[in-house]
């Protein structure tokens, strides 16, 4: 089995696991091989020096939940990682997400409180982040105090308390 380091020509870097570099070649002429982030088949390969980084950003599997909390200050700036090899849509996803996780803070169920609060100027404005019902949502949308609903992938959840 080979792994090999693959781009396509929009700069989605990706690996893709083939029996042999033969097999690559003849899936590729027959468009079989496509960038899983916009189906582009015009795919080359990258020179296949062990783990070569690209870029500077870090693989997402090697981006624990501990770096985002120890640099919440550092402004990430995602779009420059896109290039980053094996970064799928959800990969990059749930960096947006833990993104968001590491610049709020989690009020729980006080979420709705508090957001009118920050509102109404009681409290300071800050990000913040919880557990809202559907009514609740749609009395502070009525309030004109935007909320959205953040969707949080299973595998994140599993690692806030
Ligand atoms: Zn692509």
């Amino acid at each position: 089995m080979k792994v090999l380091d693959l781009r396509c020509t929009h700069g989605h870097g990706f690996e893709g696991w083939f029996a042999s570099n033969e097999a690559f070649d003849s899936q590729l002429a027959s468009g079989l091989v496509e960038c899983p982030v916009c189906g582009d088949t015009a795919i080359v390969k990258l020179l296949s020096a062990p783990r070569l980084n690209l870029s500077n950003a870090k693989a997402p599997k090697e981006e624990g939940r501990g770096d985002a909390a120890r640099a919440p200050a550092a402004p990430a700036t995602p779009s420059t990682q896109v290039s980053a090899s094996s970064t799928s849509p959800e990969a990059r996803w749930m960096r947006a997400v833990r993104e968001v996780l590491a610049k709020t803070e989690d009020v729980g169920d006080r979420f709705a409180d508090e957001a009118r609060k920050m509102h109404y100027g009681e409290t300071a404005e800050r990000g913040i982040r919880g557990q809202a019902t559907p009514e609740q949502t749609e009395a502070l949308l009525d309030e004109g105090i935007p909320v959205m609903a953040l969707p949080i992938p299973a595998a994140l959840k599993e690692t806030l308390q």
